[in-house]
């Protein structure tokens, strides 16, 4: 996948991994909408200690699973820097989530991976800060580095977040870095993630990543921002219609033939990490 090129990605999966059949059909629905990548969350960074954490390295082995059966690379978080061995077994893009963009040893840590890094927006994070966070993994010697803008915290409750469309264009003219959008935690509504993927594609992101879900009114996290499979299967039409409005065209779907081994070792289905 080139993230970063003419083409603009579509990447899609559920907030969290909740167990392999809801993933099995979500990544099935991804390829099939044209989506070029998976996302979901094994470790999950959650406001509550007490809500719903991930199913940890349990999650990481049906992300694999599904990876191969939908010949979809995965991009999963990263929480802490004693994680990043394990999950880089699993995932062929490490996200670095919003709550951790100025964990500094995290940063140090991915950044001397060679695996492409998801480098998400603090809520409160100016873009100067954000592009500092992003000089960490580059001053490792890890160059593979995308940013994705997910909203920012102001005085506005009518959105979950504000999303900063701005930000798109301002990153253009300071940095070579590839930016994507993620209107789903911007937005925290259904129905306005469509509209705000259709804004960021027209102000010349490289790419959406959205939260996808069978279910989602039943999904264990972030349900209400959730597209269902349905409205999945629409966007990428929708997309490519303001891609072409604007020089631009969507990536084409990938050879499952073509993903590279990761290294394993596999997890048993028990969830033990062997
Ligand atoms: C996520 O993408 O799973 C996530 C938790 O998003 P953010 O870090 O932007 O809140
Ligand atoms: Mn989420």
């Amino acid at each position: 996948v080139r993230i970063g090129g003419q083409a603009v990605v579509l990447i899609a999966g559920p907030c969290t991994v909740e167990g392999l059949a809801m993933l099995e059909e979500t990544g099935r629905a991804a390829r099939a909408a044209g989506a070029v990548m998976l996302r979901g969350g094994a470790f999950k960074p959650r406001s509550s200690p007490y809500s719903f954490q991930g199913l940890g390295s349990q999650g990481l082995a049906y992300l694999a699973r599904v990876r191969a059966q939908a010949g979809l690379p995965v991009v999963t978080e990263v929480m802490a820097p004693e994680q990043v061995e394990l999950v880089m077994r699993y995932a062929d893009m490490l996200q670095i989530g919003a709550r951790n963009m100025q964990n500094y040893s995290l940063l140090r840590e991915v950044g001397r991976t060679r695996r492409p890094v998801l480098l998400k927006r603090g809520m409160s994070a100016s873009i100067d800060e954000w592009l500092e966070a992003a000089e960490y993994l580059l001053a490792q010697g890890n160059t593979q580095v995308v940013l994705c803008e997910r909203g920012i915290r102001t005085f506005e409750t009518a959105t979950r977040f504000t999303l900063d469309l701005s930000a798109i264009p301002v990153l253009r003219q300071r940095t070579h870095l590839p930016v994507i959008v993620d209107p789903s935690h911007a937005s925290g509504q259904r129905h306005l993630v469509g509209p705000l993927a259709l804004a960021a594609v027209a102000v010349g992101a490289d790419g959406i990543i959205v939260e996808t879900h069978p279910q989602p009114t039943s999904a264990l996290c972030d349900g209400a921002q959730s597209l269902d499979l349905d409205q999945l299967a629409g966007l990428r039409d929708a997309m490519a219609r303001v891609a072409g409005a604007v020089g631009r065209t969507m990536h084409d779907p990938v050879s499952a033939e073509s993903l590279p081994a990761l290294l394993g070792p596999q997890i048993s289905e028990g969830g033990g990490c062997q």
